[in-house]
């Protein structure tokens, strides 16, 4: 189909996007799961492009700059979390890359599996310019999204630091938690990705069905980073953590997932959240990433690819995070 895109007013820059990751969230939209899905759906919020136009007052900016956009694209601006760099939890509610209400043409926003997109500076990031481009597309969700719960929970050297769900998010994980300088132990239920999860950079590697291996790990980890898309049992995730140990989940599984109070009390834990990640410690993560040649490990797909991509996603069959080559667009 053909979207509609502003003309790009004065704070605006038009980016043509070369590359686009395929997130998790992308598919729990696309089929409604969260169950607030406006259509037509344009999904797609990793998004690595060069600038085409910028708008006359445009600072941070020249076109052929090539940039990225994550998964806001505004805010209100003036609420007290604006203020601090934690746009994601603006009081009047973010505006998503998609799926969210669109202030310019009245309908919703569309995301980046599309030709080109118009944003405001303000929410575009600088690529640095050592990364493999469509390698660092994963980094705007993924890469924030792991990035900033490992930052805020004080992971780093002499910490034991849990990454649940070896996919999109969790393999982004290992790599930063590891760059932050913690010791990584991976839980995954893919056999297959046992070995591959040392390549990774986790320190060890645990098998969550094996109940003799997750015991192994009891009261061990200082924090857990959720990162699993489905149902499953968080209380054998709670249990592995050390007193005052935190999990904090960034999966969206569509259902509740049951917390038995003696997985907290029993250790004064904490079970807590977190989602993406403010604009300036996005540009952190970027800088980091560049400063430590991190990117994801990815397959590139051509758009015609993506209901098959979202079937293999189901499967935990992806290693670690499909990319959407934008000019099958044009060519398909
Ligand atoms: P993904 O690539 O599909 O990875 C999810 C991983 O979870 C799978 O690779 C698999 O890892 C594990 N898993 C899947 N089904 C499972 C099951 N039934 N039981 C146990 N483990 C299972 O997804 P993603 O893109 O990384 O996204 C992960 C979740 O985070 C999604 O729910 C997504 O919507 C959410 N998300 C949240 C934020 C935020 O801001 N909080 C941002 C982006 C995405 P193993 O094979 O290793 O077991
Ligand atoms: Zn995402
Ligand atoms: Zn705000």
């Amino acid at each position: 189909m053909t979207i509609p895109r502003r003309e790009a007013t004065p704070h605006d820059v038009e980016i043509e996007i070369l590359y686009c990751g395929v997130c998790h969230s992308d598919l729990h939209t696309a089929r409604n799961e969260w169950h607030f899905t406006a259509y037509p759906c344009v999904p797609g919020h990793e998004i690595v492009g060069r600038i085409k136009r910028v708008g006359d007052h445009v600072i941070k900016f020249k076109v052929g700059d090539v940039v990225g956009v994550g998964c806001m694209v505004d805010s209100c601006r003036e609420c007290e979390y604006c203020k601090e760099g934690l746009e994601q939890f603006c009081v009047e509610g973010n505006i998503q890359t998609y799926n969210s209400p669109d202030k310019h043409l009245g309908s919703q926003t569309f995301g980046g599996y599309s030709e080109k997109i118009v944003v405001d500076e303000s929410f575009v990031l600088r690529i640095p310019g050592n990364l493999d481009l469509a390698a660092t597309a994963p980094l705007l969700c993924a890469g924030i999204t792991t990035y900033s719960p490992l930052r805020h929970w004080n992971v780093g050297p002499g910490k034991k630091v849990g990454i649940v769900g070896i996919g999109g998010l969790g393999h982004m994980g290992i790599k930063i938690a590891k760059a932050m300088g913690a010791h990584v132990v991976a839980f995954t239920t893919s056999e297959s990705k046992f070995a591959e999860a040392m390549r990774l950079g986790a320190d060890e590697v645990v098998l969550s069905k094996d109940p003799a291996q997750m015991e192994a790990q009891r009261g061990k980890l200082h924090f857990i980073l959720d990162a699993v898309s489905a149902d499953h049992d968080v209380n054998a995730f709670l249990s592995l953590l050390r007193v005052d140990g935190s999990l904090a989940l960034v999966g969206a599984p569509e259902q509740p997932l049951p917390v038995a109070a003696f997985s907290l009390i029993l250790g004064r834990k904490s079970f807590s959240g977190s989602l993406i990640g403010g604009i300036a410690e996005t540009q952190e993560m970027l800088d980091f990433c560049g400063k430590h040649g991190i990117t994801a490990d990815v397959e590139m797909i051509g758009i015609s690819q993506i209901n098959e991509a979202y079937e293999r996603l189901l499967k935990g069959d992806v290693k670690y995070r499909f990319v959407i080559d934008m000019s099958s667009l044009k060519n398909e």
